[in-house]
């Protein structure tokens, strides 16, 4: 069991399609965000944006500059109890794609109460600024590059009309990762929880999943070994990086695994989805034997979900 950070929302940036290509205005000035009180469609503020994205997304699709997108804005939505991710995206007319990517979101569960979402009057997606240039970004999405806006408080272009890819959807609908273990039990789920230790509340960032000691851990998706060794409350831990910023961390295990192909597992190794790569212990801080199984994007944890 471990503790660590806060929940904070992460990333979808890299590689997209575009499907739309919109022509911008020169003007590149941001006004302040406007609070959304409720999505009812009665709110005048909920008609504004949903005028605006429809006429974006019109304006989007004609090559001409006879209708320029209005300049990018942005709503803010602190999210109730009664919310979630597709209500939310239907009142106020994005996509699932705008709206997981402006908002960093690791999938559709990852919304809570309280929560403040990020919505523009247009739809697009964000794209990272240390990935590609404005010329590669251009190419790639199939849009001129002085379409392409930069929005200096998030560090990141805003892409209007671009899609993510295939790819990140499979992440974001949690295709893209496989259970660890073969048989187990969850006995602390992501999220708040009393500490077994000193009873407080604090932040789990993974999920506990038991299972006898020497029970087989696999990676669960393809990629490159990080770290094999021992971290503080983890005991012995395997990193491995995948895709798209990606990142699993296997915690307390009792030993590592060795490979017919790679031998042992160090930093570099290569593995494949579903591959061993070490037993189920309790080294490290740990009440009994199980895996400790967390995923992070951009080094940021975020909520597991798991196929
Ligand atoms: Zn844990």
């Amino acid at each position: 069991m471990l503790h660590i950070g806060k929940h904070l929302p992460k990333g979808f940036f890299l590689f997209c399609s575009i499907t739309a290509i919109g022509i911008l205005p020169s003007a590149r000035l941001f006004p302040a965000p406007v609070a959304l009180a409720n999505l009812n469609y009665s709110n005048p503020d909920i008609k504004t944006l949903r005028e605006e994205v429809k006429y974006n997304l019109k304006a989007s699709k004609t090559k001409s500059d006879r209708n320029p997108l209005t300049p990018l804005k942005f709503y803010t939505y602190k999210v109730t109890k009664d919310d979630n991710f597709f209500t939310i995206m239907a009142k106020t007319s994005m996509d699932m794609d705008t709206l997981t990517s402006i908002n960093k979101l690791s999938s559709p569960y990852d919304i809570y109460t309280g929560q403040k979402l990020l919505i523009p009057n247009m739809r697009g997606i964000y794209h990272d600024t240390s990935q590609e240039t404005k010329q590669e970004l251009a190419r790639l999405y199939r849009i001129s590059p002085d379409k392409i806006i930069y929005d200096k408080m998030n560090s990141s272009w805003f892409i209007p009309g671009g899609r993510l890819q295939g790819k990140e959807k499979m992440f974001f609908y949690g295709h893209a990762f496989a259970y660890p273990l073969d048989d187990f039990r969850v006995t602390s789920r992501y999220g708040k929880r009393s500490d077994p230790f000193t009873n407080k509340q604090t932040f789990h960032g993974g999920v506990d999943l038991a299972a006898p000691k020497g029970s087989p851990i696999f990676a669960s998706a393809d990629g490159v070994i990080e770290f094999v060794g021992k971290r503080g409350g983890y005991g012995n831990l395997i990193i491995i990086k995948h895709e798209l910023g990606y990142e699993t961390r296997y915690g307390h295990m009792n030993q590592f695994a060795t490979t017919l192909q790679a031998g042992k597992l160090t930093k570099g190794t290569r593995v494949k989805k579903g591959e061993k790569i070490g037993e189920v212990g309790m080294t490290g801080r740990a009440t009994g034997n199980h895996l400790h199984f967390e995923v992070r994007r951009f080094s940021k944890v975020e909520k597991p979900v798991l196929r």
